[in-house]
């Protein structure tokens, strides 16, 4: 049997009865009719012959092979590290937390959001601070984050410049050098590690805000309370970047006076991926929760008064508010911190002070045999990274460690660092100073040299106690840490239980053997900074899937770089910048984009220094095409181009596409068109030979990769061939100065490299063929849904034909107003019914955005129009006046068991239409673990570390209590 028949949902049989309820002869006549032929590719995409699962499977360890697994000792933001086997079997390898979506139901995500939590938890603890993020991307674009929050923040300064310690990782170095020039923002570069040059920068100039490494590049731990103390005096804020592991033995930037404090969890167990995905982290003062990038998990209660948690603030969630927005961040890094937050609970405090001093130890160690050979150790303070000076002989040494399956970093030609991490052992101090002595001829010393010269002082060290929540103390033992996961993955609803309907998210199956390859050793162990003779295998698969890509979406090339669709947006934005800055169009600096527009769209040209003017929608649903001229002519020469989403986020195949694209041509702008829902294209279009310059996807969503309760994600950014010199630049070695075409959007050169793998494995498997059958598959299910629907729930918008493209929007406007019940009290009954809501009020209010994909089969289709169906017959109740409102099941929905099985029941409906409402639920029922959540409390009252466990237990005593 085919990976394809597989992946798809609908067997033929279905097919036709689908069908039939669409009106459809074929699925042939279906397309042709909901496609627009304008658009419409005839031609088959040129990708190999599909595999089946074991061929594809042997044809990516042929790939795999070609990468060599070391010991990594090169550092720069990536240290080598041990996931736990039950972390990994348990979070990494389970669908229960890799397929959940991001938690914006919070009723159905009390697990993933008290992971969060607890790693929110962690960093606030380590770092000293007050608030936390729930992760960003990764640790060069957190810092970029953290100049732009400072910025903001910053409300006693007009200034315009920042300074940031020339002691910061090369890449973060390259990342916000892209990021200020965009933001207009002066990046001035100084040694903070040296108090006098410090002292001077910060009287120098006039800064909003100061970035300090606590731990530089070449390793050296300094004491940043002066130049923070000194900072502040001058009226700016101040950022530390750091490193967790790091911060259990010394003192924590908050206790040093930071404002802010940024960096990776990555040591926290995530493997090294090539570079990512990795969760990074970054921590602030109370009082600038609103000011924060990125998502924040705090805690509320629900309907019977229990503590519970819920994405904060977030109807402000920041790419929501558009141009207003804080940071363009929607997916982040939530699978990563939740595996950080795991590790942390795993090994709890003692277990990693214990490990940060067996690190510090052996970099001690290093350094003193070093001494002992008379090699010149570069930095007296250091935490787990050695720099020695070895003059005209780093090849040499680099070579020689290499040889004994080490890899070091090569600083420059005279000098070498190296780093370590939890893997690594008293026996590799050795190798690496034998290897040193081989290459150099130094001259023997003692094996087993004593660091103890290298202690740290006193005065770097940290005295207060940090994480001291029980959840770090109780699951010592793995029986209590599997049950712990266990528990909490069973409080949510993943695609492992049920449909997850969203619209615009492309929920569709992430299958195992797609999945697999991600923790082969041979992809999961490589260092980003490997020497490209180790990295042939990561090499190829790149290639290959960009050339796919491009294949697939009709454009000149594509970088995988973007860490997420936002970033692909950014890095798109960018391109189109740098291409008319560079033909003398400085004045192009507006960009057009519909009212219907994802968020990010907008956050992201704020970021690119674009200013955004919005095209109304048409009563159809289309771009307003006189809105559309008359903003074009208003905007005239100053026009940068536009952003639409194709197929619109309405869900519908506009025919005017094309004339949307000449027209903007025509003013001598460039077409950037979102690609979050290929979906619906491929093998059908191509937005880069229907007029688009440039586009991003998300391989989260189209590609399988799945989407790990908010992350990760990959957006790569695929462009026609006059902006390809923009595609972005290799943070790693490109110069400074020389950057200036595409600059790095990521801080890893191929960004979450890490699950590449899975899109790969694919499109491996589907081919041409197979890609095209998933867009036609999920095509018909929307129209499927739209179709038995429609007396019901009418489809809001439909192109030409009736027809949908891949996904569709329930307009419940018009029962809301009768019955009183909101689309949003939809979302919680569904949850009764064992479902995860569709897309809410986006992109219009009062409405769900419906898309199965292709991989649902007809029997949960049917489930769902089953579930909507009843719920429409429980709204005809309250209007019927059969029912109050107030008092109705769906008010109350959704129902826990506790509340379905206290003695008392006082309700105006049955405990059976409540938890059973439909007879396919004595199958299997999902209880969720709370009541419906008081979202305007939360906020109200921003907590967001781990509230204390008896919080728990006298809330669930009192509930039970009032139930009575
Ligand atoms: C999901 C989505 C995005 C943003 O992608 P992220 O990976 O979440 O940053 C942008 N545009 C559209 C239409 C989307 O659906």
């Amino acid at each position: 049997m085919s990976f394809l028949s597989r992946h798809i949902g609908p067997e033929a049989d279905d097919l036709t009865t689908m069908l039939d309820a669409v009106g459809a002869e074929s699925l042939d006549q279906l397309i042709d009719r909901a496609v627009p032929e304008s658009i419409r590719m005839r031609e088959s995409l040129e990708l190999p012959e599909p595999l089946d699962e074991p061929e594809a499977l042997s044809a990516l360890r042929r790939i795999a092979s070609r990468n060599t697994v070391m010991r990594q000792m090169i550092g720069q933001g990536y240290h080598d590290t041990v996931t736990p086997a039950a972390i990994r079997r348990n979070i990494l390898e389970n669908p229960g937390f890799y397929t959940s979506y991001t938690p914006y139901q919070p009723e159905i995500s009390q697990g993933r959001l008290e992971l969060l939590l607890t790693f929110q938890n962690a960093v606030i603890d380590l770092t000293g601070l007050e608030v936390a993020n729930a992760s960003l991307l990764d640790e060069s674009s957190a810092v970029a984050e953290a100049v732009l929050m400072m910025r903001r923040a910053n409300r006693r300064s007009k200034s315009m410049r920042v300074l940031v310690d020339s002691r910061s990782l090369p890449q973060t170095l390259a990342v916000l050098t892209g990021r200020t020039r965009a933001a207009g923002i002066e990046l001035v570069l100084a040694d903070l590690g040296d108090p006098d040059a410090a002292a001077q920068a910060i009287s120098a100039g006039d800064f909003f805000g100061v970035v300090v490494a606590q731990i530089g590049a070449d390793g050296d731990v300094t004491d940043p309370t002066a130049v923070i103390e000194a900072a502040h005096e001058a009226g700016a804020l101040v950022s530390v970047s750091t490193d967790l592991l790091a911060l259990t033995m010394l003192r924590s930037p908050g206790e040093m006076g930071a404002d802010i404090a940024v960096g990776s969890a990555q040591r926290f167990g995530v493997p090294l991926f090539f570079g990512g995905p990795h969760a990074a982290f970054l921590a602030s003062r109370k009082g600038t929760e609103r000011s924060l990038p990125g998502r924040i998990v705090g805690v509320s209660t629900d309907s019977s008064g229990a503590p519970a948690y819920r994405l904060a603030l977030q109807t402000r969630e920041q790419h929501i508010r558009r141009e207003k927005a804080t940071s363009n961040i929607c997916t982040a890094q939530a699978l990563l911190a939740i595996v950080a937050a795991a590790y942390a609970v795993h090994h709890g405090p003692v277990a990693l002070r214990a490990l940060a001093g067996r690190l510090h130890g052996m970099a001690a160690d290093l350094a003193a045999g070093l001494r002992a050979r008379g090699v010149e150790v570069a930095r007296e303070q250091f935490f787990d990274t050695v720099t020695f000076s070895v003059p005209g002989q780093a090849d040499a040494v680099v070579a020689a460690a290499a040889d004994r399956g080490y890899n070091l970093r090569r600083v420059d030609g005279d000098t070498v660092g190296v780093s370590f991490g939890e893997p690594h052992t008293d026996r590799d101090v050795v190798e690496v100073l034998t290897a040193v002595t081989e290459a150099c001829g130094a001259a023997e010393g003692e094996s087993g040299a004593d660091g103890s010269a290298f202690e740290l002082p006193e005065a770097l060290l940290r005295t207060d106690e940090y994480l001291t929540h029980p959840v770090f103390h109780t699951h010592r033992s793995e029986t209590s840490l599997m049950r712990w996961l266990r528990e909490l993955s069973d409080k949510d609803l993943a695609l492992d239980r049920t449909m997850i309907p969203l619209g615009s998210c492309t929920m569709k199956l992430n299958a195992a053997a797609e999945m697999e390859p991600i923790s082969w050793p041979e992809f999961a162990s490589i260092h980003p900074l490997a020497p490209e003779d180790q990295t042939r295998g990561w090499t190829e698969l790149i290639e290959q899937l960009e050339g796919w890509l491009a294949e697939i979406t009709g454009y000149a090339a594509v970088s995988v770089q973007p860490n997420a669709g936002s970033q692909g947006e950014l890095a798109g934005l960018l391109a189109i910048r740098r291409y008319q800055v560079d033909r003398g169009e400085h004045q192009r600096k507006t960009i057009l984009i519909p009212s219907s527009a994802h968020g990010t769209n907008a956050a992201s040209a704020v970021l690119a220094d674009l200013k955004v003017v919005v095209v109304a929608t048409a009563q159809d649903g289309t771009i307003d095409q006189d809105d559309l001229r008359a903003k074009i002519d208003s905007v005239g020469d100053e026009l940068a181009g536009i952003m639409v989403t194709y197929p619109s986020t309405h869900g519908v195949y506009d025919t005017d596409i094309t004339q949307v694209c000449a027209a903007v041509h025509d003013a001598g702008g460039q077409v950037y068109v979102d690609g979050a829902n290929l979906n619906a294209l491929m093998g059908l279009a191509r937005p880069g030979r229907f007029g688009g310059d440039v586009s991003h996807l998300n391989l989260h969503k189209t590609f399988c990769i799945p989407h790990g309760g908010g992350g990760p994600g990959v957006g790569p950014v695929a462009v026609a061939e006059h902006l390809v010199p923009y595609l972005p630049g290799n943070p790693a070695t490109a110069d400074l100065d020389e950057r200036g075409a595409g600059f790095p959007v990521a801080q890893a050169p191929h960004g979450s490299a890490g699950v590449l793998p899975i899109t790969w494995m694919y499109i491996a498997m589907t081919g041409a063929e197979g890609l095209t059958e998933s867009s036609r598959t999920a095509v018909l299910g929307a129209n499927y849904i739209s179709r038995r629907l429609s007396d019901v729930f009418p489809t809001l918008y439909t192109g030409d034909g009736g027809l949908v493209a891949h996904e569709c929007i329930l307009d419940l406007r018009p029962m809301t107003k009768v019955s009183g019940v909101t689309a949003e009290d939809v979302c919680k009954r569904l949850v009764d019914f064992g479902f995860h809501a569709p897309t809410l009020a986006f992109p219009v209010a009062g409405t769900l955005m419906v898309e199965p994909t292709e991989s649902e089969g007809i029997e949960e289709l049917d489930r769902f129009i089953e579930a909507m169906r009843t719920i429409r017959a429980e709204m005809q109740e309250i209007v019927d006046g059969k029912v109050s409102l107030e008092d109705s099941v769906i008010r109350h929905a959704p129902h826990t068991a506790q509340v379905l099985t206290a003695d008392e029941w006082d309700r105006s409906y049955s405990r059976s239409q409540a938890g059973y409402p439909v007879s396919g639920l004595r199958r299997v029922k999902y209880w969720p673990p709370v009541g419906r959540i008081d979202n305007a409390a939360g906020d109200r009252n921003l907590v967001c570390e781990c509230p204390p466990i008896e919080a728990f237990d006298a809330a669930y005593t009192a509930a039970a209590g009032q139930e009575k």
